[in-house]
């Protein structure tokens, strides 16, 4: 039996350990942090990488723990008028899976459960430094061999830096983000959610768990990100300023924001690289491989989509090179068109005419065809 190194248990990790344990592999998954586990916020998971979780398993486990929404709006940031209504109800009957948003937590518990049930071998506090063959070092010293690692090790992946030197790219975006409790006043925002568009500014919120929390993300574009860390303490100020003249929606997600600890993400992305695999026997998946900007809200879900289709590449193969062969030549040129398209999709929202927005064909992620998209039998 194969033994596959994962190293990173963020969403793409935590899924490929899974899927390659429930495929018959010795799989061992290294995580940096003392404890598996997500940031607090929410996560979109569209119906394509709902398909994923149906592979492993967790489908109807993480639609429960999350919302369904029936519609999503897109509004005017100025007068909050709707430019644009989705209809997101049958999703399932459309695509084959739910549309989901979700708490982050929510979702990694129920994904590190199902990798424990797999059988995954699980090791925290395993921070890898540097891979010689296919050995991956930590920073307390230890060494983890196998017969193939796969770098599931964030946008600042430490795997990747076998096939690249340069670290992410800044790219111009910031975003703040909370998650904040579904007040009286917001709660016609958390029924009906979506989005707020001007010239070079979005807001986006959607509820979880069980519509009690409402997630806000307000982006920005900002010419330079000075700080040594990618998030950083934000003073409401800040951001009340950053949004001045902005509806009173929009507000009223200020307000609530600004009751807590408020902190500012700089987005960070990479560039494609011409391959994922090194050697026949590393390769990387989810951001590592492809970090994007977040607006098709997609990151997540090729993550999954990934990891998945790793899974069946190498167990279709009779050895790992040609798995991993076979799994690039799957996913690439998927992963790297909606790369380009989520930073298009920021220059169409963001766009100087707002009142513009939404009169021609729209073009989202689902008019993309993104949601058609099936990990469980696209070729491999
Ligand atoms: C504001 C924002 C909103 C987003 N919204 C959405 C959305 O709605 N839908 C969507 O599909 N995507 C969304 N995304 C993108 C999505 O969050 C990411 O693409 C996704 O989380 C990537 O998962 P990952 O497992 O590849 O990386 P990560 O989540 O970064 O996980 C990497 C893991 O590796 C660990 N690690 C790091 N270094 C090491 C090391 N050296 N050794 C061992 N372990 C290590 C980390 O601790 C972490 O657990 C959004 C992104 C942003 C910034």
């Amino acid at each position: 039996m194969s033994h596959i190194l994962v190293v990173g248990g963020g969403i793409a990790g935590v899924t490929a350990a899974t899927a390659l344990a429930q495929s018959g592999f010795r799989t061992t998954l290294l995580e940096a942090a003392p404890q598996f586990g997500e940031i607090g916020a929410g996560v979109t998971l569209s119906p394509n990488a709902m398909k994923g979780l149906d592979f492993i398993g967790v489908m109807e486990e993480v639609a429960s723990a999350g919302v369904e929404p029936f519609r999503q709006r897109i509004q005017h940031w100025k007068d909050g008028c709707t430019l644009v209504t989705m209809d997101r109800a049958d999703q399932r009957g459309r695509y084959g899976a739910p549309y989901v948003y979700v708490h982050r937590a929510d979702l990694h518990a129920i994904l590190v459960e199902a990798a424990r049930e797999a059988g995954v071998e699980l090791v925290t506090n395993a921070a890898a430094t540097r891979v010689e063959g296919t050995t991956v070092h930590t920073a307390d010293g230890r060494r983890f061999s196998a017969d193939a690692v796969i770098g599931s090790d964030g946008v600042k992946s430490v795997i990747r830096q076998r096939f690249e030197p340069l670290p992410a790219h800044f790219t111009g975006h910031v975003a703040w983000r909370a998650l904040v409790p579904i007040s009286p006043e917001l709660a016609e925002l958390a029924n009906f959610p979506g989005v707020h568009i001007g010239p070079g500014k979005m807001v986006t919120r959607y509820p979880v768990r069980n519509k009690e929390l409402l997630n806000l993300v307000f982006f920005a574009r900002q010419p330079g990100w000075t700080d040594d860390g990618w998030t950083i303490r934000s003073d409401p100020k800040e951001l009340i300023a950053a949004y001045d003249g902005w509806c009173d929606e929009v507000q009223a997600m200020i307000f609530a924001a600004a009751q807590g600890p408020l902190f500012k993400w700089a987005i960070n992305a990479r560039t494609p690289l011409p391959t994922w695999v090194q050697n026949g026997n590393v390769a990387l998946i989810g951001d590592a491989a492809h970090a994007m900007t977040p607006f098709l809200g997609h990151g997540a879900a090729c993550a999954i989509e990934d990891a998945v289709v790793l899974a069946r590449a190498l167990e279709a193969s009779p050895g790992i090179a040609e798995g991993l062969d076979r799994f690039v030549a799957a996913r690439h040129a998927r992963a790297t068109f909606i790369q380009a398209e989520s930073n298009a999709n920021a220059d169409r929202m963001q766009g100087q005419e707002t009142d513009m927005f939404g009169l021609g064909a729209l073009r989202n992620e689902e008019s993309l065809g993104l949601f058609d998209y099936d990990c469980r039998t696209v070729r491999v």
